[in-house]
């Protein structure tokens, strides 16, 4: 199928996910597009290019049609691919602010965006404030105060799960002026499509669902609006963090299979976190899927499943948390999330350390899973297995 057929009809997200930006290679059939590794492009003559290409730091086939299918999945017109998240949020961020302008973000944002604003941008003059956005009437009041170039929303969020109403943000955000920015890496754009609910700008680490397997870093910034586009695209370009074409490739596999990886990592995650609440280790039980979640009924307007990622929070405090991640067999205690397989990490000691001592520090018990696809009744008998022996 060409990418015109597809655009002819509006096609549902596993399709496009499949073959938008992977029409077969029309010289010798490849189904699968080759990795273009070339960093520069044979000229026909002075500035007359084939294909538009001229050097791969400004543009490369392989990008290209990752950028091309990341758009679609989130229902945007643009979409720049970076060398990591990080990347990807420092490109946008440096194209969108100016020195005197304040950001908002959430009080639970992930450590890495709060170190890049409160650390790098600061001193260029950016001012970071950390605002509750889950609780939308108050978050309104400050952003109104504060009047900020951009509103920064993750939803859920990293590692509490926190679920931000989209729509009413954006509202408010736009009536100051500001940019929403969501950062959609937990939700993944099969779970969730920001700028259908009024989002300027959805961010991605790719480095997590989308890539899907835990092998390649990278991250994207995805929008329709042509100006935040243009000068992103020119960042991509001048600074230069663009994924290599390899990483590229990679990550453009995972997302063939991601709706189907999303369902199953979603369904597997629910029954866990029923499975844990009322156990006598565990506290408390972070997962929007739950009734008990504050901002269950949003995510259950705002989402199409609840994801796969929770966190809890152990009974025994911080001896018992550290005792939980550490004597699991199949959840390995790692760093990141969003792969096949689960993970299992102290978000106080590890993710988001940077964030200890501020206004987003996370709680001293609190455990995050990544739920991945092995057997739920194999993740759910280790689990019970460590806590069991946590409790006795
Ligand atoms: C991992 C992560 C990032 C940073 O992405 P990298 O690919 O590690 O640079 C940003 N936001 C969220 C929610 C993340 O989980």
């Amino acid at each position: 199928m060409t990418d015109q057929q597809l655009d002819a009809v509006e096609r549902g997200f596993a399709t496009r996910a499949i073959h938008v930006g992977q029409a077969p290679d029309p010289v010798t059939g490849d189904v699968i597009p080759p990795i273009h590794l070339s960093t520069t492009y044979a000229q026909d003559g002075v500035g007359r290019l084939r294909a538009g290409y001229d050097y791969s730091r400004s543009g490369n086939p392989t990008r290209d049609r990752l950028q091309e299918a990341l758009a679609s999945l989130e229902g945007a017109t643009h979409a720049f691919s970076f060398a990591s998240g990080l990347a990807a949020e420092d490109a946008l961020l440096r194209s969108v602010l100016h020195p005197g302008e304040r950001i908002v973000l959430g009080g639970d944002a992930y450590g890495g965006t709060f170190r890049l604003i409160d650390r790098v941008l600061r001193p260029w003059g950016v001012e970071p404030t950390p605002v509750d956005l889950t609780d939308a009437d108050a978050a309104a009041a400050h952003i109104r105060d504060i009047r900020p170039r951009v509103v920064w929303a993750e939803t859920p969020s990293n590692p509490l799960l926190g679920i931000v109403d989209i729509a009413r943000i954006a509202d408010v955000a736009h009536e100051v002026g500001a940019l929403l920015v969501v950062d959609n890496t937990f939700a993944t754009p099969y779970a969730q499509q920001p700028l259908a609910w009024g989002a300027d700008v959805v961010l991605h680490s790719t480095t997590k669902y989308l890539g899907g397997h835990s092998d390649v870093v990278g991250g994207a910034v995805i929008t329709s609006d042509d100006a935040i586009a243009e000068q992103v695209g020119f960042m991509q370009n001048a600074a230069g963090a663009v994924s290599s074409p390899f990483d590229a490739w990679l990550t453009h596999r995972g997302l063939k299979t991601l709706a189907l990886r999303v369902r199953q990592h979603s369904a597997s995650a629910q029954t866990i976190a029923e499975h844990l609440v009322g156990h006598p280790a565990i506290a408390r039980v972070h997962y929007p899927g739950l009734a008990s979640h504050p901002g269950h009924a949003i995510a259950a307007r705002q989402q199409r499943v609840f994801g796969g990622m929770l966190s809890v929070e152990l009974a025994g405090g911080e001896a018992a948390a550290q005792a939980f991640v550490g004597r699991t067999a199949l959840f390995t205690l790692a760093e990141s999330l969003g792969g096949v397989e689960s993970l299992i990490e102290l978000p106080a000691a590890m993710t988001h350390a940077s964030v200890q001592g501020t206004a987003l520090q996370v709680p001293a018990a609190l455990v995050r899973i990544s739920v991945g696809l092995e057997e739920v009744d194999d993740l759910i008998a280790d689990l019970d297995q460590v806590l069991d022996w946590i409790d006795a």
